[in-house]
């Protein structure tokens, strides 16, 4: 099986070839710019003292300053972390942010640490990789199984180093140390706004459709609330790891999520059937909202999809091989790295706070969330029927031209002679 980092080079050399890209240009974005790897001793709660091994990817600085989350997970490799910062890379050039892509990564398992073994273990990566991170040159926030807790660590132990303030280093960092209103459900508010144009171009009235959820964290959860909020879509099934849920006359959000925080899980809701989450991607609903794990539509099941439409709030669900099939049966796949993108957005509008000393009020962090996604997915919709591909493909063709287009303004690539 391909490793994320070569499917990551597959899909550029793809668009690549696509856009005509000289082969420098093609080259240098193939790789990662920086690479830094660190090991960290930590003073473990008996004394002992663990060493654990870090890195932190920064991909692309062209568009700006590199920009991607942080992750804590005991299976971290640096392929999959080069892989994430090349989607990050691509993820803030679709919605035309001025940063580019990085990502890090810790292999340790957070649940095996003590609240002060964790503290150290944050403030030690911060130590490592100070002087390769700043507000213009790459900034971190959370990730898989780090926190808005684990990030003001790692503020503090920053400002300790530099001696100074530098609040724009991280983002997500709980409000009162100078974090955005209006994070919380930003990545499922931006994808919401990338659907209700999906489902302009397509005629479909959201007041009347129908939706499954695969997944009931952050971002499903809040997907839920803002179809049932914004567009007023009966929401038919949800899930999580340990089962999904189905009522065709709708589910009440607040029902479910309050179920779920007694319970521990959506399964097992009064007034609704229990199903697999297989049935759940294959329902007939109008609109279909994958936000659990990658790889869940593939070419088993792609051709018994009976969405209209897929919003992909999860992070690689549907694989290369499915998306040709989706295509073909006319489904409108709004890919990840633009349906997601509504997070790094608002983390974007946190930086430009903490860079103005300022704090926008939520009502304006929704109006410039929504120009964004608008404008980022009308991008892409515009380039999908030009050049008659599938939206991911056309998603990579706008990222990719404009990531291109400033290495080249640049002078680091193009002939010149
Ligand atoms: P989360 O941990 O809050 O929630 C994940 C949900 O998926 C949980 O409800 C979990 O029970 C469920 N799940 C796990 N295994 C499942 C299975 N086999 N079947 C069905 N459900 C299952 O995570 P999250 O932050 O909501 O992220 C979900 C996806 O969205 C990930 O792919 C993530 O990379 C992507 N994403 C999230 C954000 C964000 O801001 N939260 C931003 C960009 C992308």
């Amino acid at each position: 099986m391909s490793t994320p980092y070569a499917t990551a080079q597959s899909q550029l050399d793809e668009a690549a070839a696509l856009l005509k890209l000289p082969s420098d240009v093609h080259q240098l974005l193939r790789e990662p710019m920086l690479e830094v790897h660190v090991r960290i001793p930590v003073r473990m709660d008996d004394c002992s003292v663990k060493v654990f091994s870090g890195y932190r990817v920064q991909y692309n600085n062209a568009r700006g300053p590199c920009k991607g989350g942080l992750r804590f997970h005991p299976e971290e490799t640096i392929d999959t972390v080069r892989a994430l910062a090349a989607w990050m890379t691509w993820k803030t050039a679709v919605v035309d942010i001025p940063l580019g892509g990085g990502k890090g990564g810790v292999v340790c398992n957070p649940k095996e640490l003590s609240e002060l073994e964790l503290e150290r273990l944050s403030r030690g990566y911060m130590r490592k990789i100070a002087h390769f991170i700043g507000p213009d040159l790459d900034v971190p926030a959370p990730d898989v199984y780090t926190t808005p807790q684990v990030m003001a660590w790692m503020l503090d132990e920053y400002e300790a180093i530099t001696g100074r303030s530098g609040k724009g280093v991280i983002t997500v960092k709980p409000l009162e140390l100078g974090g955005s209103p209006g994070r919380h459900d930003a990545t499922a508010r931006g994808g919401m706004y990338t659907l209700r144009e999906a489902a302009n171009k397509l005629g479909l009235d959201l007041g009347q459709a129908t939706a499954a959820i695969q997944g009931f964290g952050n971002a499903g959860m809040h997907a839920h609330e803002l179809l049932s909020s914004l567009f007023r879509t009966t929401v038919v099934a949800v899930s999580d790891s340990k089962g999904a849920i189905y009522n065709p006359t709708g589910l009440d959000v607040k029902a479910v999520s309050e179920h779920k925080l007694a319970r521990g899980s959506v399964a097992g809701f009064p007034g609704a059937k229990s199903i697999s989450n297989e049935d759940l991607l294959e329902l007939e609903v109008d609109v279909l909202v994958p936000s659990a794990l990658e790889n869940v539509i593939t070419n088993e099941n792609a051709h018994k999809i009976r969405a209209k439409v897929i919003a992909e709030l999860a992070n690689g669900p549907t694989s290369p091989e499915a998306d040709q099939v989706l295509h073909e049966r006319g489904i409108v796949v709004i890919p990840d790295f633009l349906c997601n993108a509504g997070g790094v957005t608002v983390s974007y509008f946190e930086q430009v706070q903490n860079g103005g000393m300022d704090r926008w009020k939520l009502e304006m962090i929704h109006k410039r969330l929504d120009e964004t996604m608008t404008a980022a997915f009308n991008e892409v919709w515009e380039t999908r029927e030009r050049m008659q591909v599938h939206s991911r493909l056309a998603a990579y063709l706008v990222a990719v031209r404009r990531v291109a287009e400033a290495c080249t303004l640049r002078g680091w690539v193009g002939h010149r002679c």
